[in-house]
């Protein structure tokens, strides 16, 4: 004999009801079946809304009851082409009398509302059995609440062993081939009618599997079996083949919903293997639970959680003297009818934190009050503090015992993404580690984790550009051109969730499509940089990196809200990093503080490797002695190809048309953009040092520093074209080219330009090449070099990219 459940979803319309004929038809033949079925989905739901309003005088309720009935009946029609509804009447009259009687006293006790809902369970196993004889299958219809006997704990009844297994026994040599039975629903020895609590079909079923000695147990949902995740939260969360008992146990007791947790225990007794199937793809793959677990397995099985907790913490620094205390505790919450979730106490035993459902909050707080009024009044205990708005997470695996390190990743992984915990438990049997986290991180952490434990997943980097000029638009479609492959060969799923520019914005959470960001863009939401953010930080994704690629100081200054709130930076843009060595210190600190990182390698000579060398150099323990570079691409192409053939404006404005300047070139031509990119080479270096701490010899006639205005400025070259041209003729003279150098060496730095002869490695630079020689402990003799392209769209593109990567890959 095989007992199969059919679930809400999988009784919840015609169409689905039909699956499961097909089902039995395949499965009927060679053995007994016996078949549990729950409300058809959203039923039970309804009928509580509908005894809820009745009992405060809501008279909608009335139109929903007739909704509801019309719905069965039409179902009914429809699959068994019989047009007499009359046993549903029947039902719905009984119902509506029972609820007029709850409007009218104003009173709903948990016995009624017990045989409101069990109804829901009635008219759905009435449907499938009629239709399944229509279908010719042999069938029988049999009231669960003749068989299975409970106590009086209505809505969450236990079922009396002794007395279920007699009905059962002496019903089992009667059962057709194909027994249908109301999930969900029992009654008490008195003959009233009980449930078994919220997804209790499962419960069912397991009891029949048990009493009936059947073979086999087949849980058959909306889902292809257990996860290992909820997959309405994680996306990714993929099937789970093989798990043991204990481990569905876990996983089910901390929130994975698809079984029932108690309808484990009798399958475990008697050591009945349960299969998870899909009703919609009933030969695709599934979950089995046994005793067994395969060695090879994963530690960890599945990530289950539980959205709504609440966390009760008593303490008091009394508390220790006083005896019995966490008996009385529990002895509260207990008579109180309270699930304790989890809990955690301090091994100084000052304080005691447990975690409950959420809808027991106010009802668990009056209850400890209650039992401990003395003890408060007397200020020995503080009155207990409840925190709302909590949810729990358990990492579920058997394995995990004979593994270190686990709770260690587990916490690193929610500290990087800036996920505190509030509170955390193991499990002695050590096949779980829980931990409760607020319910606006839930998604966030669950995700992280899921990517953490599960290697062979995607890590999914989210990433927030803003600034669409050349460099931004060059960044859009190299990441666009490597999405595949990174996915493909590096497991990473590097999407852009946002793109915005000055005036608006474009979210989408599942990934911007980069082949049309454009109009996209276009059309997005008029945004401001505050609203931007405050965008971000809402949707709280884990691996969150915000890409600065504009020039603005109002968006640099935004910086250190950003890396508070655990969200990496990456950026071209120097400000940041060029401000007082204060700022600079604070960026760095909230990176360590919160787990993010800033990075902005290409703040120096574009893509080149420069300062990631220097960091790493630094780690390694070397110690930079002197650096010496041309770091200006701009002022290595306006010197390479100034021959005084052409006026010095001409090639500004020809070097600006090329994107090789800043927006405004008076910038790279005042030496200023040079300075901030030494400065940034001297702090990356461990040193503290301010701009004016750097010495500028500026190529420049005084009258054109200090212009009010772009073309102001470039008349003011023209007129000073005897300038250039005599810089020009004395270098050429010499044989020596012109090169703006940046120093950094025995506590001087400087920025000047100098005439480089022909033996020195700064003579040759084609184009826009810059050139970085670290004179290190280790790199004594010959300096270490770094040689390049130090200016344009692509390559600083690509050096963002590399920054993005290096924050995946930590
Ligand atoms: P049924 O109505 O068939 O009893 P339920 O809604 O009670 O179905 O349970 C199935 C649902 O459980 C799935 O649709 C899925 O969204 C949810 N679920 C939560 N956690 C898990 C998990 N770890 N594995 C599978 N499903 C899960
Ligand atoms: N119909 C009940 C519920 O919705 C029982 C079940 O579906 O398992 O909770
Ligand atoms: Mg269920």
């Amino acid at each position: 004999m095989k007992v199969l459940k059919f679930g809400g979803t999988s009784v919840g319309s015609v169409e689905a009801i039909r699956k499961v004929a097909e089902i039995l038809k395949k499965e009927s033949g060679q053995e007994q079946l016996v078949v549990v079925v729950s409300a058809m989905s959203g039923v039970t739901n309804t009928l509580i809304s509908i005894s809820q309003k009745a009992a405060v005088r809501d008279a909608s309720y009335e139109s929903n009851l007739q909704d509801l009935e019309e719905k069965h009946c039409t179902a009914f029609k429809e699959l068994t082409g019989n047009s007499n509804c009359f046993e549903i009447s029947k039902l719905f009259v009984r119902l509506t009398e029972i609820c007029r009687g709850v409007y009218l006293l104003r009173e709903l006790t948990p016995r009624t509302s017990d045989y409101i809902q069990s109804c829901g369970e009635r008219l759905s196993s009435y449907i499938i059995s009629e239709y399944l004889k229509k279908e010719g299958l042999q069938v029988e219809l049999y009231d669960s609440r003749k068989y299975l006997i409970t106590d009086k704990k209505f809505g969450s009844a236990n079922v009396l062993w002794q007395s279920t297994k007699a009905a059962l026994q002496e019903l089992k040599p009667q059962l057709a081939s194909i027994s249908v039975f109301p999930g969900f629903i029992a009654s008490t020895s008195d003959n009233e009618t009980s449930t078994l609590g919220r997804g209790g079909s499962d419960y069912t079923a397991a009891v029949l599997a048990n009493l009936l000695q059947a073979r086999e147990l087949q849980i058959w949902t909306d889902v292809n079996g257990l996860m290992t995740s909820d997959p309405r939260l994680v996306p990714s969360a993929h099937l789970l083949e093989h798990v043991s008992y204990e481990e569905a146990l876990e996983l089910s007791h901390f929130g994975a919903k698809v079984l029932y947790p108690p309808s484990i225990q009798p399958a475990l007794d008697a050591e009945i293997p349960i299969w998870v199937k899909n009703t919609f793809d009933p030969e695709g793959p599934s979950t089995l639970v046994t005793k067994e677990w395969d060695d090879e397995k994963q530690t960890i099985c599945g990530i289950s959680s539980i959205q709504d907790v609440a966390l009760v913490n008593l303490s008091g620094a009394s508390m220790v003297g006083i005896p019995s205390f966490s008996y009385r505790l529990f002895k509260a919450l207990s008579q109180a009818n309270i699930n304790v979730i989890m809990i955690t106490q301090a091994s100084s035993e000052h304080s005691i934190c447990v975690g409950i459902s959420k809808t027991d909050a106010h009802a668990a707080l009056e209850a400890i009050i209650e039992e401990f009024e003395q003890e408060i009044s007397l200020h020995k205990i503080d009155e207990p503090v409840v925190d709302e708005d909590q949810s729990i997470i358990a990492l579920v695996g058997s394995h995990m015992k004979n593994q270190v390190g686990i709770s260690g990743k587990m916490f690193n992984t929610l500290g990087r993404n800036g996920i505190s915990v509030k509170a955390i438990a193991q499990g002695s049997s050590e096949r779980n580690i829980t931990a409760v986290v607020a319910k606006a991180d839930l998604k966030k952490a669950l995700n992280t984790l899921h990517e953490s434990f599960f290697l062979s997943e995607l890590k999914k980097m989210n990433l927030f550009v803003v600034g669409v000029g050349n460099v931004g638009r060059a960044f859009l479609r190299q990441v666009q051109k490597q999405q595949e492959l990174l996915a493909r060969e590096f497991n990473l799923d590097i999407q852009v969730v946002a793109v915005a520019n000055s005036r608006k914005s474009y979210f989408n959470e599942e990934g911007v499509d980069l082949t049309k960001w454009e109009q996209l863009l276009e059309h997005g939401n008029d945004s401001t940089i505050e609203a931007f953010i405050a965008q971000i930080k809402a949707l709280n994704l884990r691996n969150s990196i915000f890409i600065d690629i504009t020039a603005s100081h109002t968006i640099a200054a935004t910086y250190r809200e950003l890396l508070e709130s655990s969200i990496s930076v990456v950026t071209p843009n120097k400000i940041a990093a060029t401000r007082d060595m204060s700022s600079y210190l604070d960026l760095k600190y909230a990176t360590k503080k919160y787990g993010s990182q800033f990075l902005f390698e290409t703040n120096v000579a574009a893509g080149l490797p420069v300062i990631s060398t220097m960091n790493e150099l630094f780690k390694s323990g070397d110690r930079i002695h002197a650096i010496q570079a041309v770091l200006s691409g701009t002022l290595n192409f306006l010197f390479n190809n100034y021959d005084g053939k052409r006026p010095f404006s001409s090639i500004v404005k020809e070097a600006r048309a090329l994107g090789l300047t800043e927006p405004d070139p008076r910038l790279d031509l005042s030496g200023e953009d040079v300075m901030r990119k030494l400065l940034i080479l001297i702090r990356e270096s461990g040193r503290k040092w301010e701009m004016e701490q750097i010495e500028q010899v500026s190529f420049l006639p005084e009258a054109c520093k200090n212009t009010p205005d772009l073309n102001t400025f470039y008349e003011l070259l023209d007129a000073h074209e005897d300038h250039f041209l005599e810089l020009y003729s004395k270098a050429k003279e010499k044989g020596a080219q012109l090169r703006v150098v940046a120093s950094f060496q025995d506590g001087v730095a400087k920025v000047a330009l100098e005439q480089v002869a022909l033996h020195h490695p700064f003579y040759f630079l084609e184009g826009k090449d810059n050139i970085v020689l670290f004179h290190t402990e280790r790199y004594k003799e010959q300096p270490l070099v770094v040689k390049g392209a130090g200016a344009g769209a692509e390559v600083t593109a690509s050096g963002i990219f590399a920054d993005v990567l290096r924050i995946a890959n930590q």
